[in-house]
This record gives C-alpha cells, sequence and structure tokens, in this order.
C-alpha cells in the first residue's frame, strides 16, 4: 500500500523501504494495482518511497521479467544480480552536475584512428548503413583481422551522434589491452565495469552510465544491466566465449540478454569472434543475423601455417617430442618469442605411490589433487581445498610418490632448464592471481626480447605479441574425446584462438600441434579447411543428431551430502514432467553428473530437450511450481538451466 503521505505517483522502478516481518527492507516497485486479493488488513503500507524518479526505466524493466521469465528465475534476485550493491541498499542517487569532470581538463594526447583496410572499411559501411534500429551483426574476421579497430571506429561514430554504447568483453582482467586500446582513443568517456571494482566504484560507473556522463560502457557479462540514457549500440567482443554464461544463481547469457536487449531498445548489436558459436552461425546462416566477414590479417601479418607432429611411439622428454625441442630453438635463435600451450596448471595432475598404485585425492571431491610445487601443495581443482604435501605413502609408507602427467609449472621447469639462456613467462590463474600482475607480465613480453610463454587458455584470449613466431599446442589429444556434445566445437576454438596469436607481427607464424591422433578427421579439418569450413561441418553434424543449435535444452541439476535425494528429487520431477512430454519434447535421466561428486555434494542432472523452445517453456511455466512443491525440493539444492552451456 502507498504510504500516509505520498508525494509522489507509485510507479515501476522506484525504489521504496517496505517492512518485512520484524525489518525494513530497500525493495523497488516492479508493478502496482488498484486491487488486491488479500484483504486490506493484510496489505503493509510502504514505509517510505526513496526516490523522485525510477532507478530503472521501463525498458530496462521489461528486460528483468523477460530474463525471469526466460530463464525461470525469480525476478526479485535478477533484479538483485543487476543493480550495484549501493543502489540495493537504497543509497540516494545524486543528480550529478558535470563542473568535476570538465575541470579538469584532459591534455592526454589521443591515438589516432587506423586507416581501414578494404574489408574493414566494407565491414564498417555495411553495418553504419542499416541505420540506427535493431539489427544484429555477427563479425567473423580471423585471428588478428582487426575487428578491434572496426568496433572502435563505430564506436566513435555513435559516440559523435550522442549515442552511448555497451562493450562487452569476456575478462577484462585477462585483456588489459583492449582497455587501454579504448582509453587511448577515447579517453575520459568510458568506464569500465568488471568483478574488481569496489563497491563505490561500481556505483559511479553505473551512475555515469545512467545518467550519460559516460559514452561507452565495457565490461564483462554483468555490464548487460547497466542503464543507459542514450543507448546507441552493443558490441559483444568473443561472443563465443563461455564466460558470458553465468554458471551459478542466476544462469543468464550476457550474449543472448543483449540481443533482447538491442531488440527491446531498438538498438544494432555486433557479435564478433574469430571463432563464432555455432548458435550465432546458425542464426546468421539463417538470416537472422547479418553475417560480415574479415578473411585476411590486417596490417601485414599473414596467416600463420599448421603442422600436426605425432607423437606416436615417439620419445618424449617432459611432454616435448625432439621436433618441438629444436623448433623452439629455431625460433630462439632468430630473437623470437614462443609460445607454449597446455591447459592444465599446477605441476602434475597426479601423485601416485610408485610400489602399491596409491594416489593423492580429495575425499570431498573423489578426485585426484593436483600437485603444485611453486607453493608447495596439493590442491583439489574442483573445490579449491589445498593439504600439504605428504612425504611417503599413507597406503605403504613407501617414499616413492611420483609426479605423473604435466601441469604448466612442469613445463616451465622443463623449459627453463633446457633454454637457460632465455627467460620463461608463465601465465596462468596461479601466477596472474594478484591484481596487475598480468598486465607486468605482458608489458615485459612486449620489450620484445626472444623469450618463451607457457600457459593455460588464459594466453588464448586475444593478446597481441607482435614478436610470437612459435605457437604450439603440447597435448590436443584431451579435446578429441570428449564427452560433451560441444567437445569438438570447444576444442577448434580454443586450437584456432591459441594459434592465432602467432605471426601477429612482421614475420610469419607457425603453429606446431603435438597428437597421438595426427589423422583424426576433426582435427585434420581444422588444420586444412580452417574454422570456416570446421565448424559449418559440425552444424551439419548437429542437424543431423538434432542437437542444440537445432533443438533446445534445459538442465536440472540437484545435489546434496546424500546421494540418493537428489537422485529421488529429479526422479519426482521427471514423473510430474512425463505427463507433459511429447514426440518433440523428451526427458534423459535423472543421471549422475560428469562431476559426480564436488566439495562433499553428490550431483545429479536430468535433461529437458525439445526441437519448440516454445513448448519446452510452456512445459516449464507449468512445472516449475509443481517441482517447488515436491516434498525433496527443500532438502537438495537444485537449479533450472536454460540454455546449459556446461554440463559437468
Ligand atoms: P582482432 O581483434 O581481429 O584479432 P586486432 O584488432 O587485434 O585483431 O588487430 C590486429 C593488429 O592489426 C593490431 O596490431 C592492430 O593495430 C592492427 N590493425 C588493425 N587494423 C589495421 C589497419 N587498418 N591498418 C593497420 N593495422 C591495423
Ligand atoms: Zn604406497
Ligand atoms: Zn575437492
Amino acid at each position: 500500500m502507498p504510504p500516509e503521505n505520498l508525494t509522489c505517483q507509485l510507479v515501476e522502478g522506484l525504489r521504496v523501504k517496505v517492512p518485512f516481518g520484524k525489518r525494513e527492507l530497500i525493495g523497488l516497485i516492479v508493478n502496482t494495482s488498484a486491487e488486491s486479493e488479500f484483504a486490506l488488513d493484510d496489505l503493509k503500507r510502504i514505509i517510505e518511497v526513496i526516490d523522485q524518479e525510477p532507478v530503472i526505466d521501463a525498458s530496462m524493466m521489461k528486460l528483468f521479467k523477460w530474463a525471469a521469465t526466460y530463464y525461470h528465475y525469480p525476478l526479485g534476485q535478477v533484479i538483485h544480480n543487476a543493480l550495484p550493491t549501493r543502489v540495493r541498499q537504497g543509497k540516494t542517487l545524486t543528480i550529478k552536475t558535470n563542473s568535476d569532470s570538465n575541470s579538469q581538463e584532459n591534455a592526454k594526447e589521443l591515438t589516432p584512428q587506423l586507416h581501414l583496410n578494404d574489408e574493414q572499411e566494407q565491414v564498417k559501411a555495411s553495418i553504419l548503413q542499416q541505420g540506427n534500429g535493431f539489427h544484429c551483426f555477427l563479425l567473423e574476421g580471423v585471428t588478428g583481422s582487426g575487428k578491434t579497430e572496426v568496433y572502435m571506429q563505430l564506436i566513435a561514430e555513435k559516440v559523435q551522434a550522442g549515442l552511448q554504447v555497451i562493450m562487452l568483453v569476456p575478462e577484462i582482467s585477462l585483456t588489459p589491452q583492449t582497455i587501454q586500446h579504448l582509453q587511448g582513443r577515447f579517453a575520459d568517456k568510458i568506464v569500465a565495469i568488471h568483478s574488481g571494482l569496489t563497491d563505490k566504484q561500481r556505483f559511479m560507473a553505473w551512475t555515469d552510465a545512467r545518467l550519460g556522463d559516460a559514452d561507452i560502457i565495457i565490461g564483462t557479462r554483468s555490464a548487460i544491466f547497466t542503464p543507459l540514457r542514450r543507448p546507441g549500440l552493443i558490441i559483444i567482443d568473443e561472443e563465443h566465449d563461455g564466460s558470458y554464461k553465468q554458471q551459478e544463481g542466476f544462469r543468464y547469457s550476457a550474449r543472448d540478454l543483449a540481443i533482447y536487449r538491442a531488440q527491446l531498445f531498438d538498438i544494432p548489436i555486433v557479435l564478433g569472434s574469430a571463432t563464432p558459436s555455432l548458435e550465432s552461425l546458425h542464426n546468421a546462416l539463417r538470416k537472422r543475423y547479418s553475417l560480415m566477414s574479415l578473411e585476411q590479417r590486417a596490417a601485414k601479418a599473414k596467416q600463420p601455417t599448421f603442422a600436426c607432429i605425432d607423437l606416436k611411439g615417439k620419445a618424449l622428454s617432459e611432454g616435448f617430442s625432439e621436433q618441438l625441442l629444436a623448433a623452439i630453438k629455431s625460433h630462439l635463435q632468430q630473437n623470437k618469442q614462443v609460445l607454449i600451450f597446455l591447459n592444465r596448471r599446477g605441476y602434475a595432475p597426479l601423485l601416485q605411490c610408485h610400489d602399491c598404485g596409491w594416489t593423492a585425492s580429495c575425499p570431498r571431491c573423489e578426485t585426484s589433487y593436483t600437485l603444485h610445487r611453486n607453493s608447495p601443495e596439493l590442491r583439489c581443482h574442483r573445490c579449491e581445498s589445498q593439504r600439504k604435501i605428504i612425504p611417503a605413502c599413507p597406503s605403504c609408507q613407501s617414499k616413492a610418490l611420483l609426479p605423473i602427467g604435466l601441469g604448466t609449472e612442469r613445463t616451465e621447469k622443463k623449459l627453463e632448464e633446457t633454454f637457460p639462456d632465455v627467460p620463461v613467462f608463465r601465465i596462468d590463474r596461479d601466477t596472474t592471481r594478484n591484481r596487475g600482475k598480468l598486465e607486468n607480465i605482458i608489458s615485459e613480453i612486449n620489450k620484445g626480447q626472444a623469450a618463451i610463454l607457457v600457459g593455460t587458455q588464459m594466453l588464448a584470449k586475444g593478446h597481441h605479441f607482435p614478436e610470437v613466431t612459435l605457437v604450439a599446442v603440447l597435448d590436443a589429444d584431451a579435446g578429441l574425446f570428449s564427452s560433451d556434445f560441444r567437445g569438438q566445437e570447444f576444442m577448434g576454438q580454443l586450437l584456432i584462438q591459441v594459434a592465432g596469436r602467432s605471426g601477429r607481427g612482421e614475420n610469419a607464424g607457425e603453429v606446431l600441434i603435438q597428437t597421438h591422433n595426427s589423422t583424426h578427421p576433426t582435427l585434420r579439418s581444422l588444420i586444412n579447411d580452417g574454422y570456416k569450413k570446421f565448424s559449418r561441418t559440425l552444424l551439419e553434424q548437429r542437424d543431423i543428431t538434432n542437437l542444440p543449435p537445432f533443438s533446445y535444452q534445459v538442465l536440472i541439476r540437484a545435489e546434496a551430502s546424500n546421494a540418493s535425494l537428489p537422485m529421488s528429487f529429479l526422479q519426482d520431477v521427471k514423473n510430474l514432467t512425463k505427463k507433459m512430454l511429447t514426440n518433440t519434447t523428451f526427458a534423459l535421466g535423472p543421471l549422475p553428473a560428469p562431476m559426480e561428486k564436488r566439495a562433499g555434494r553428490f550431483r545429479f542432472q536430468l535433461l529437458l530437450q525439445s526441437s519448440s523452445r516454445a513448448e519446452l517453456h510452456t512445459l516449464l511455466n507449468h512445472l516449475v511450481p509443481a517441482y517447488e512443491a515436491l516434498p525433496q525440493s527443500r532438502k537438495v539444492r537444485w537449479s533450472i538451466d536454460v540454455d546449459p552451456l556446461d554440463f559437468s
């Protein structure tokens, strides 16, 4: 009910203070109604209306409501997720006077635009030609083709026309270069929104965007919820990147929400990648999006050449074939840099007793501990728990404990021993944990002397190391035999992105891939035909097998410290669901999750799949309340994941 002495109209998007049990909480008006199904006496009055004008405008409210419906997630939680802490706490939103930003006349020299090559020019022109209304573009541009330059010039056009632009990037901390480029070009018109901000910084960035004081908002997935005063364009860089999907709580895809937001706001959106997701590609090939491509590297750089090193029967030294070591040596001798890719951090993924076969494993996850040596400990990569390195086997007391398999620390050590005169930089989550650490490593690398870079997929993310002429993939086999139906797509994207770090400067680049399966058709197709053809072939296979994007999925997960509870809960869910299944919509499971135990909890899942998205959502709209009413539903931790990406 309205407060006693109401001075303004109650509308959606205003924050209010309300009684809640014995407490007082801050809420947001999401709906108003002149009637109520409750008796007047049962209704409580708003204590105070906090804002003069809505914090969230009508279009944003529509976006939140759509997201809540689409992801079957409570609207309150959706909004909670989207608003900065200070806004949720009810802090007053001051109307800013522009005096402070104008006072420090920034005399910084801005970097000039580059002269676009013909391909880039064409892409820019066709995007601008479509005008200011909604249109979705998929920019498929090979690594190093100068997508960033195209984005920056599009941004410049919009900003000049008085409009604001949101640009999403996968992980800002991993690509500090992108921000630096933008700041060099646009100086203080930019705000960055990412997880590294303090509450106050986030609040200020959000306010600047909302009031239109910032022209360009660059940020990670949650930045898609930033309110804008004069929306003009959304750009999603590396649109295939898995980090756009939130994997906990509100499991939204920032890319998909961005497309819906562009539609709501009636503005264009550009999705860019060298390795587009099959979802976006499918939409583009079906002409729902306009497909544009950049096939050449910008500037003088050429695409690197690929070759496989077949490891079958060959002697290996800490994972390196002689052929690879020779290649590394030769590139270093020419004073070039070499990048070694290995998607496993730590020293070795397994510590095993040589005498009895015992392995060190995390009791909470029933998975082997990874041995770390730099900060000596055993660490579980599932739950991040750790313990001291044990001196002897607890089962037979033998001291012969062997590290099995390769991690980045071990590879780093091997390279330091083999090439003692050359600096080795390791880049993984362990070496870059502290703020600014990655920036330091990158600037050290870009001084340009001969060097070796060893790292995980962090190295694949959009970096520009002009002196790298050799990229080596130490072990391509793991990705070839994944149980996930997206495994080959992910492997292809990762390989092409890592390979894309080679030969970005003046000198031609080379990519060497070590594998025991050099004739594997997927690998051959990727290497011989490139991602473009490879991805179209994968799409055809998805079509034949009726997998996404040719069908739609929802994954219902359940976990508990006791294995039978989640299983029986999901069985009940399935029984409820059965009535509504058709010949186009089916349920698979319940089955144990591939990662069956994590942090002491047993994990199960039930997959719903349909060739009709509408049918699937109608089913959930009907059934979610029934799932919630199941007696077990309070005893297990369960969730609904719409368009799941991660099945682990
Ligand atoms: P992508 O994002 O497509 O991988 P980048 O935008 O990082 O590619 O561009 C790769 C390199 O090419 C960068 O060093 C960039 O400065 C340069 N570059 C881009 N466009 C041009 C251009 N039109 N002329 C000269 N150099 C360019
Ligand atoms: Zn033993
Ligand atoms: Zn664990």
